[in-house]
């Protein structure tokens, strides 16, 4: 389900092609459209066409292209590195292809697949920066619109850019390797140098280059406290991904989904620290240890936390202890759980007339004798979201009947809210207990309790008592849905 674990059949690489001649066979706008996609690189075109429209001639003169004009023949892929079967005649292509294969050159035949060695990318081409974007042959059409879309998120001054960059690669090497090193690369292409460029500014874009390379040494580290919401990926927000981008480590709990921490660098470290069934996981202090470390070495880390960071994320502690430690920090904000919830049974958390205040809760407090105050906001009316409560269940609905709720009060459950494996179920407070027999939920679970509650959609939910009346048969049928 992830994109980590989806295997691609077509690898893509760059190939080396200057100097080098490439064939291309047809007449017509297959045989064009490959011609103009090449016609971006310096490869020396050899364009086979016996019979060649007026548009592919207007192509050739205007290219400089070799125009060999005659009926193709195996002979005419002489010396080149790759060929291109474009004749429109799929039994020709077939042939061209044969023969390409037994030269041991790669080619490529329009619309069969089965035949090519490899895939044309559609091209985003900022030179010597290209994008290539493959979709395996299953979607020209999908591959056309990411390659529109890639293309207006790029400057058009990329190509210079990456052009500077590679003036500067002998005197960045001289700088130390690690922390120092990237950061000049990331100022460089984030920073004045970048910008320099993108207003067209050559001399000035050289000159801030300089500076940043004789710049002292970078400042002490910095941690983010990021929320990386609730599981799904899409849900993080938009600075939570750039800062993840940036950092050098990132350290994360047991509820931070791989695909969240793989949108990290490739060589940033990755430090797991949240309990997982039967593995070592960190105390608080170590935890709060190691960002201090990480931060005293100057590194940018973030600090993943599932849902929002300042919701039972203990993110108070981590906070004195790196303002202790005088370690610059920020807290990005994420999607606490009891959204995601809400947004999977399209619940309404206020409800006018019926609820305007909400309680974020453990259900833990409820054990001492006396009622927390939050009891009395959801007698008064308030929706309560109970975090970590699939264990305090019972306790809960008990307690909150005992203080006068009514036991008919609407509750939501939900495992894994916002992920393609969520199971919902819903029901009455009468019903909550059932939720600490159910040993098949094993994800984490968001009790919304109210009567707003009833307000949502319950179409795609299961009751939550019928569990318990139906014992073994029912939990079978669960392990099927959705
Ligand atoms: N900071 C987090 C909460 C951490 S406490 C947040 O803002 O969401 C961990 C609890 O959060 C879990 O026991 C569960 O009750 C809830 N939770 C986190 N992710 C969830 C999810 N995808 N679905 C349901 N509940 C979730």
């Amino acid at each position: 389900m992830s994109p980590a674990n989806a295997k691609l059949n077509a690898f893509p690489v760059f190939m080396r092609i200057d100097g080098e001649a490439v064939a291309i066979v047809g007449n017509r706008e297959e045989a064009l459209a490959k011609a103009r996609l090449l016609a971006q690189s310096s490869a020396a075109l050899r364009i086979i066409a016996d019979d060649a429209d007026p548009d592919l001639l207007a192509f050739i003169a205007a290219s400089g292209a070799v125009h060999v004009g005659a009926a193709y023949e195996a002979a005419h892929l002489q010396d080149v590195a790759l060929v291109f079967a474009a004749t429109g005649d799929k039994a020709l292509d077939r042939r061209v292809a044969e023969d390409a294969r037994r030269l041991g050159i790669p080619v490529n035949a329009v619309d069969q697949p089965d035949v090519c060695d490899f895939f044309t990318p559609a091209l985003v081409n900022r030179a010597p920066v290209a994008i290539a974007i493959g979709t395996e042959g299953a979607g020209p059409v999908l591959a056309q619109m990411l390659r529109v879309r890639i293309d207006r998120m790029l400057p058009p001054s990329l190509g210079r850019l990456a052009a500077l960059a590679a003036s500067f690669r002998a005197a960045a090497e001289k700088l130390p390797k690690g922390n120092r090193r990237r950061r000049f690369w990331s100022d460089f292409f984030a920073g004045a140098p970048a910008k320099a460029i993108e207003a067209g500014d050559h001399a000035q874009a050289h000159g801030a280059a300089l500076e940043l390379l004789s710049a002292d040494a970078p400042a002490g580290g910095h941690i983010a406290l990021v929320g990386a919401g609730p599981g799904a990926e899409d849900l993080l927000t938009l600075r939570a991904h750039r800062l993840l981008m940036e950092a050098d480590a990132i350290v994360y709990d047991a509820l931070v989904p791989e695909a969240i921490v793989a949108m990290g660098r490739r060589d940033a470290e990755r430090l797991p620290v949240g309990k997982r069934k039967g593995c070592h996981s960190k105390s608080q202090e170590e935890i709060n240890a190691l960002l201090i470390e990480l931060g005293q070495a100057g590194k940018r880390v973030v600090r993943l936390k599932s849902g929002d960071p300042l919701v039972f994320g203990r993110a108070c502690e981590e906070m004195a202890a790196l303002r202790e430690a005088g370690i610059a920090y920020e807290v990005v904000p994420g999607v606490t759980a009891a959204f995601a919830a809400a947004a999977d049974f399209e619940l309404p958390l206020t409800l006018r007339g019926v609820s305007s205040s909400m309680v974020f809760t453990t259900g833990h407090d409820l054990k001492g004798n006396s009622l927390p105050d939050w009891a009395k906001l959801a007698i008064s009316g308030a929706t309560v979201a109970v975090y970590m409560g699939r264990s305090v269940a019972a306790e809960v609905a008990g307690r909150l009947i005992e203080a006068g709720l009514s036991p008919d009060t609407a509750v939501a459950v939900v495992e894994n809210a916002s992920l393609g494996t969520r199971r919902r179920f819903h029901g009455t407070l009468a019903d909550l207990p059932s939720l600490e027999e159910r040993a098949d939920l094993t994800g984490p679970v968001m009790t919304i309790i109210g009567d707003a509650v009833a307000g949502g959609n319950f179409e795609r939910s299961e009751p939550l008592a019928a569990h318990k009346h139906e014992g073994a048969a029912s939990a079978v049928a669960e392990g099927v849905h959705p």
